[in-house]
């Protein structure tokens, strides 16, 4: 049995029964079932289909919201954006079912046709940190390119997940297209690494269990795409608007508890607007309330469990602060938003905490800044702040990272390509560009 506790108050939500990996068999065996009728539905009712589907979440907006901030503690109003993301996300895709077409290409002796084909059955494995947008990341593109899935999400946090799997079905798409498997990862995840029928496997979570997924597809050569881990570079050089950068800084960080892997956790702040950045960036952390997530006025919640609020203390504890917030006493899993400028080769600088801790260095020129920034393993997200546009430039060229924003800490939106360099990932998500991973490129030669 599974036990979900709300994090804001650890109070039981409900029990529900573990999938086992006979239950993960089924589910995929109604997939390929599901898989020939699914292929062949013409794009046009695909899309029109998965049209009422987004429409379907909309409707529900409201409850999918609720769900998910008793779940994992998101505030409320970041539950309802989400909600909403999830319906944009499947609209966009419902579009684009009939505009990832293939190409005809003149050659010797005739003309070659491309046809982007389906996989067949896909594997989908979420996190727990935003779970239905993480899960709409992934159903979209899949079902889009004409796959059917199998949606595995965390195991601590699965309620929007199922109750997404329950809207597809309301909304007519056919049964065994999306199917939903709550179950722990090393049994009911890693049986869609190793059932032969799964044709890819789509994942979204921690950098090591990414490479243990690396290994497993290994074997049959298992499509894979990664979105792993990162330590984010928020890059405020001194011509910059400090005042925007450092009102954007703790969002940047603290949203969501700091539980993103796109987080800018590691604030680059040019030397001579060092001191007069941190007075601004405290003064802006100050305003970042921390408490009830179903107040609408709470910018950040409790972190999700016991487990990951011990792990983020293991960071935290005995850290020498600038500026800790403030965080309700328990009953619940709170962690004050922390500001701290340690030195360079303590591991708060390098490891991704992945909760509401900021860490701020200082650097001299803009070749120190990309060297700093580039100082990681990961390479997911990132920020430039000038007004100088032809540095802006220079500097997101030189940055190992793919998903970056100039003077915005947003870089995020369905229709452009998302995820990371390094270990911070494999493929991307997002766009168009995402149906290239959901199907096999052929290519046929006509002889004329
Ligand atoms: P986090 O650190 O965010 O909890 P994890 O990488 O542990 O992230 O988990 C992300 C997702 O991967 C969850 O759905 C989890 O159940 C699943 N998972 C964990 N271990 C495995 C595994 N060995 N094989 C497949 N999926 C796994």
């Amino acid at each position: 049995m599974l036990t979900l506790r709300n994090p804001a108050t650890e109070e039981v939500i409900c029990e529900l029964p573990h999938a086992s990996v006979a239950d993960a068999d089924a589910a995929i065996e109604k997939a390929k079932a599901a898989s020939p009728a699914w292929k062949a539905m013409a794009p046009a009712d695909r899309s029109k289909v998965m049209r009422r589907f987004a429409d379907t979440v909309a409707a529900h907006v409201d409850e999918l919201a609720l769900l998910e901030t008793q779940n994992m503690g998101m505030p409320i109003g970041s539950s309802r954006w989400c909600a909403n993301a999830v319906s944009d996300v499947l609209h966009y895709f419902a579009g684009a079912v009939e505009k990832h077409t293939g190409s005809s290409i003149p050659v010797a002796g005739g003309i070659d046709v491309t046809f982007h084909e389906p996989l067949g059955v896909v594997g989908l494995i979420t996190p727990w940190n935003f779970p239905m947008l993480m899960a709409s990341w992934k159903i979209g593109p899949a079902l889009a390119a004409g796959n059917t899935a199998v949606l595995k999400p965390a195991e601590i946090t699965p309620l929007t997940s199922i109750r997404i799997g329950e809207l597809a079905l309301e909304a007519g798409i056919p049964e065994g297209v999306l199917n939903v498997v709550v179950g722990p990862g090393r049994t009911v995840g890693q049986r869609l690494v190793d059932h032969p029928d799964v044709r890819k496997v789509a994942f979204t979570g921690s950098t090591e269990v990414g490479k243990q997924l690396m290994r497993g597809c290994a074997d049959q050569v298992k499509r894979l795409t990664l979105e792993l881990g990162g330590k984010s570079a928020n890059i405020v050089f001194a011509d910059a608007d400090l005042e925007k950068a450092a009102a954007n800084a703790p969002g940047a960080v603290f949203d969501n508890s700091g539980q993103d892997c796109c987080s800018r956790s590691r604030v680059l702040v040019q030397r001579s607007v060092f001191d007069r950045f941190m007075e601004l960036f405290i003064d802006a952390a100050k305003a970042f309330t921390v408490g009830d997530p179903m107040d609408p006025s709470t910018a950040m919640g409790p972190l999700v469990t016991a487990g990951h609020l011990a792990a983020v203390r293991r960071y935290s504890e005995g850290l020498e602060t600038v500026f800790t917030g403030e965080a309700p006493d328990g009953p619940g899993y709170w962690h004050p938003v922390m500001i701290a400028t340690p030195t360079y080769d303590d591991p708060v600088c390098h490891e991704e905490i992945f909760g509401p801790v900021a860490v701020v260095i200082p650097f001299d020129d803009e070749a120190d800044a990309i060297r700093i920034c580039n100082d990681s393993i990961y390479g997911l997200s990132g920020s430039v702040w000038t007004q100088d546009g032809a540095k802006a430039i220079r500097v997101v060229r030189a940055m190992e990272a793919g998903t970056l924003s100039v003077n915005s800490n947003s870089s995020v939106r369905y229709s452009t390509p998302f995820g990371g360099f390094k270990q911070s990932g494999l493929g991307r998500e997002h766009s168009m560009h995402v149906l290239d991973h959901y199907s096999e490129l052929k290519n046929v030669f006509f002889a004329t």
